[in-house]
């Protein structure tokens, strides 16, 4: 058996994992690579794998980073399953239509503003490859054992990361290997806590929060504190925002925050109709979550969904105080950057981080008080301050993994440590040789890793 590391290797993006045993090649996640040039870039090179010999796709969830690539994959002639949770399938119906319109978007400005070396630009993939892709789609429920020959199969475990996050847990060859995929925090105020999982010979864990802690902070009394400082100087709060997951935490909190008189009664923006449709969503998926119908009519309630592009210009000409989140959530692209442009320059205003910031985008830009941000070929200055609140994040910290990995009723023969920038995948590593005694390595891009079989 073999594993080789198609991505997020000194990343958090790009998640892509080539499984090849008992006759099958299995492809679990199929992510885009998000963040600095040299990692987008690989987005465009072929993968270095015959994808006509590719088995089956396994799914962990919906976001970008772990979804994104499928679209190419199917533009490049790949017609097997992939497998998902219902909730990812759903959500992925979202995020790839969308991710597919930004992408031809983004080549249409650039052809007409001349940005692009390249006459004319093209989008890395168009809204038919993505429909191809979604017509791939098998959903698959929690817990449920799905066959894939005599010698393979899987179950997708609850990761509580975000709607429909698993883990997987494949069995293949006589041995289990378990992908973490992203994991979310126990305590969550609106995902359920992460499964337990007891057995892996072999584990890929994901280290976004591997060299950090979330300070034990109330996020309530943080925004709280946020918006009363901004708007007593007549101040915008500005949340980029993923669409999924963040945006309806930041809405559940809101909807608090105004239900017990803790916040002035502000206009309150939610730009981002992929976040409007996630929200929505939620109604469909009661079991996959904390929140009851009542909450979820005051998170629909807390603000004004926006819709038309006419709707969301109109906001950036309107004066503080109030508070806008939109899309994307590392400010990578999406309406946010309408608002950044119009609002970042004004020392009255706030730009709060409330998800992880990858290296080389726009957010981690800002987290690291950039003088200025560059957005349309135009350099923005920054006199907003910048509030990072990620005691608001959908990732586990490393005490929260470190607590998972002990579920685990044996050490994994192997543990392979991903998704986090090299900094903190080794704090983790170190952490789990430390404190757990388990054999654990952080693999490199493209490196391929032979696994030993099992007994049949
Ligand atoms: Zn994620």
């Amino acid at each position: 058996m073999r594993l080789t590391f198609l991505g997020a290797t000194e990343t958090v993006t790009g998640s892509k994992y080539l499984l090849e045993g008992a006759g099958l090649r299995i492809l679990i996640d199929c992510g885009l690579f998000q963040g600095t040039k040299n990692l987008r870039l690989r987005n465009w090179a072929p993968l270095p794998v015959d994808i006509g010999s590719i088995d089956a796709v396994i799914l962990t969830h919906a976001h970008i980073d772990h979804s994104g690539y499928l679209p190419l994959l199917a533009r490049s002639g790949y017609r097997g399953p992939i497998y998902a949770t219902p909730g990812t399938c759903a959500l992925a119906e979202i995020l790839l239509k969308d991710s597919a319109k930004l992408q031809e978007e983004e080549a249409d400005f650039a052809n007409r503003h001349g940005f692009s070396k390249h006459h004319p630009a093209l989008p890395l993939y168009t809204i038919d490859d993505a429909e191809q892709a979604l017509k791939l789609l098998v959903p698959r429920a929690f817990d449920a054992p799905s066959i894939l020959n005599d010698h393979a199969a899987f179950r997708l475990r609850r990761a509580g990361h975000i709607l429909g996050a698993a883990s997987v847990e494949l069995h293949v060859a006589g041995k289990a290997i378990v992908f973490s995929g992203d994991l979310g925090r126990p305590g969550d105020a609106i995902m359920c806590a992460p499964a337990h999982i007891e057995h892996a010979d072999y584990l890929v864990v994901e280290s976004t929060y591997g060299d950090r802690l979330h300070e034990p902070t109330d996020p309530l009394a943080e925004l709280e504190a946020l918006f009363t400082r901004t708007f007593r100087r007549g101040g915008v709060v500005i949340i980029p925002s993923f669409a999924v997951g963040r945006a309806q935490t930041i809405l559940h909190d809101i909807a608090i925050l105004k239900d017990t008189g803790r916040m002035a009664n502000v206009p309150v923006y939610l730009d981002s109709p992929m976040a409007v449709s996630v929200t929505e969503l939620y109604r469909h998926y009661m079991q996959e979550h904390r929140l009851t119908r009542s909450q979820l009519d005051a998170i629909a309630k807390a603000a004004v969904m926006v819709r038309s592009v006419d709707q969301s210009k109109e906001i950036a000409g309107h004066r503080g105080p109030m508070v806008v989140i939109a899309g994307s959530g590392m400010a990578t692209g999406g309406r946010v950057l309408h608002h950044l442009k119009a609002f970042a320059p004004d020392a009255r205003n706030a730009i709060a981080l409330v998800g992880y910031q990858a290296a080389g985008t726009r957010g981690a830009a800002l987290q690291a008080h950039a003088p200025t941000i560059k957005i349309h070929g135009e350099y923005v200055p920054v006199r907003a301050s910048i509030e990072a609140i990620p005691s608001l994040s959908a990732h586990a910290d490393y005490n929260e993994i470190l607590d998972w990995l002990r579920n685990f009723s044996t050490a994994p023969a192997r543990t392979f440590v991903t998704h986090g920038e090299p900094a903190a995948a080794d704090a983790l590593r170190r952490r789990v040789t430390e404190t757990l005694g388990w054999q654990c390595e952080v693999p490199t891009y493209l490196e391929s890793v032979v696994l030993e079989d099992g007994a049949r």
